[in-house]
């Protein structure tokens, strides 16, 4: 292992609406054209966006991190491919989970939507109650939803938070919603406010009715709150924490980012057998003040988790003292803070901060990496024009391998954008200290 720290300044080169930063340079006169450009990016910036500001919340002392997952299957669907006679229900899953696997606080399962794959209204019905029944404030949160859609036809969408089935089957549905129409369901949930979210199963690039190709649309961000890095295997029998997840969605992240739209990332065990979490030890974080469904929901919302292949690495990481998933402003530049810890004392091999802008159709580029003894923590201030927005998120990786991908926080630094183009911006780590 490297025994000296590395901190590597890169060149962040980024264009929108034909308007270049690049970095480390001087300022220069903009010419009237380029700061019309400019002017016009930041009127554009929708106004669903300056709306969602007011779910970031200012990070809280006590705010406390809940590991567990949001897709995975009962026999209500085709779960339970093994047929244990010991788990024909929602509830007795649920009962595993509680006694059987490890590091968990809270868990999803999300059964198919449809007759194809086994569900049946009166089912969906049963496992809403169970799940209900197993339910307990500051014990262990529940949460039971649907996988919707069907992969030939667009993709699968994990659904929580709609204790009704929506559905196209004959009979078999409490809300229509046609088998291919993704933007109708996003519609849908969006509809629903704060009581529920969509997150977006194992992402192939043309999923959901093309939703990176067509324009983006705010009502669906507002419904979408995140996706899976990792997914599976959804097929293994294995309760030893060793099959790991063999598909990684980084690039579509990158791409729903790139976009507009405001995801944060989560890991997802997919088990169609009786084995809940106990196949790895990945675990969608969720950083909230108290275990409970409303507190949970809460930070779903609000896109307040990340991913992490380790089952018990926390996180910290803010921008201004904005937490994590947060679309926030302020007059001041971003400065950036993280810290990463692990109970089991694993230490972080290298740290890269992402860096993009939201709608720009530009991939994100990593604008800080540090390899080494020390990438654990990590504070800079990043020097932005007034009128730009930003996201940030950091990819971990462990001395084991493991990675924890954090949730992006969105910053506009606010105020006119001035009259001047600015060629040069740099990442400049301040000193090493945990804060
Ligand atoms: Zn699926
Ligand atoms: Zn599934």
């Amino acid at each position: 292992m490297n025994s000296t720290r590395n901190l590597i300044y890169l060149n962040l080169t980024i264009s929108v609406k034909r308007l270049f930063i690049s970095i480390s340079k001087t300022m220069t006169p903009i010419k009237s054209s380029k700061r019309q450009q400019l002017i016009i990016a930041f009127q554009r910036m929708p106004i669903v966006v300056l709306a969602m500001i007011i779910f970031s919340l200012k990070i809280n002392a006590q705010s406390s991190y809940w590991y567990g997952s949001l897709h995975s299957h009962s026999e209500y669907s085709d779960g339970n491919m093994g047929n244990d006679p010991d788990y024909h229900d929602v509830k007795s899953c649920y009962e595993y989970i509680q006694q059987n696997t490890l590091n968990v606080n809270y868990w999803g399962i999300s059964d198919h939507n449809h007759s194809g794959a086994g569900m049946a209204i009166a089912d969906y019905r049963k496992g809403v109650l169970e799940a209900d029944s197993v339910n307990q404030d500051n014990v262990f949160t529940s949460f039971y939803g649907m996988e919707w859609g069907v992969i030939s036809t667009g993709g699968h969408v994990i659904v929580h938070g709609i204790d009704s089935l929506i559905g196209w089957d004959n009979g078999n549905y409490d809300i229509f919603n046609g088998q291919s129409d993704y933007g109708g369901l996003f519609d849908l949930v969006a509809q629903r406010g704060n009581t529920a979210f969509a997150y977006l199963a194992h992402m192939e690039d043309t999923d959901f009715g093309n939703l990176l190709q067509v324009p983006y649309n705010a009502i669906w961000d507002s419904a979408i709150v995140g996706l899976a890095l990792r997914n599976g295997p959804a097929f293994s029998t294995d309760t030893t924490y060793s099959s790991l997840p063999s598909y990684n969605y980084f690039d579509r992240y990158l791409d729903l980012l790139k976009k507009g739209y405001h995801v944060a990332p989560g890991i997802d065990h997919d088990n169609h057998y009786i084995v809940f979490g106990r196949t790895h030890p990945g675990r969608t974080v969720v950083i909230s003040d108290s275990l409970n469904r409303e507190s949970l929901m809460a930070a779903f919302k609000r896109r307040s988790f990340y991913a992490s292949d380790d089952w018990n690495a926390r996180v910290e990481f803010s921008i201004n003292g904005f937490g994590m998933g947060s679309i926030c402003s302020g007059p001041d530049n971003p400065e950036i803070k993280l810290y990463v810890s692990d109970p089991d004392g694993e230490s972080i091999t290298w740290l890269r901060m992402w860096v993009g802008v939201p709608g720009s159709g530009i991939m994100a580029s990593s604008v800080v990496s540090m390899q080494g003894p020390g990438s654990d923590s990590l504070q800079f201030t990043n020097p932005i024009i007034p009128g730009q927005t930003f996201y940030y998120f950091a990819e971990i990786t462990e001395a084991d391998g493991d990675k924890i991908w954090t949730a992006p926080i969105w910053y506009t630094r606010s105020g006119n954008p001035p009259a001047f183009e600015l060629l040069d911006f740099t990442a400049q780590r301040v000193g090493n200290q945990a804060f």
